[in-house]
């Protein structure tokens, strides 16, 4: 899938729809998710134009990836998350219901989150 400039947010990251960053750096910027889906929901998305996880992994410099996970982490913890624990999650792809293309990392916490999935595969 080739990438699309015309995201949500790649549109935050070109300063083109408001966005307030809890944190950001050279490789990654993090902002509270609109939607949230536990009392702590952050989104870490790389500055650079990738997709997905795949994407990213194999097309990304290794200082970009170093820097987006360190990026990851540095979020987590600043959130005070480490102690109590979360959850970290990327979607990719139409079965994931990734809904935005431009790869995040989805950080939940605050709360006992419970079992990993909450749909019955079965
Ligand atoms: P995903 O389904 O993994 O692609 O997740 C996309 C996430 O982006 C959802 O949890 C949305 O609530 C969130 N989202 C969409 N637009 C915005 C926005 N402008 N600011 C913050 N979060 C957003």
């Amino acid at each position: 899938m080739s990438y699309d400039d015309q995201n949500i947010f790649a549109k935050i990251l070109r300063g083109e729809v408001p966005s307030t960053f809890i944190y950001e750096d050279e490789w990654a910027v993090a902002f509270h998710d609109i939607n949230p889906q536990a009392p702590d929901h952050i989104l870490v998305i790389p500055r650079g134009p990738y997709v997905s996880m795949v994407d990213f992994a194999m097309g990304a410099s290794d200082d970009e990836v170093t820097g987006f996970f360190r990026a990851v982490a540095k979020v987590a913890t600043a959130a005070g998350l480490d102690d109590d624990g979360y959850r970290i999650l990327a979607n990719a792809g139409p079965n994931s219901h990734q809904e935005v293309p431009h790869l995040h990392v989805h950080i939940f916490g605050g709360k006992r989150l419970g079992p990993m999935l909450v749909t019955n595969f079965k």
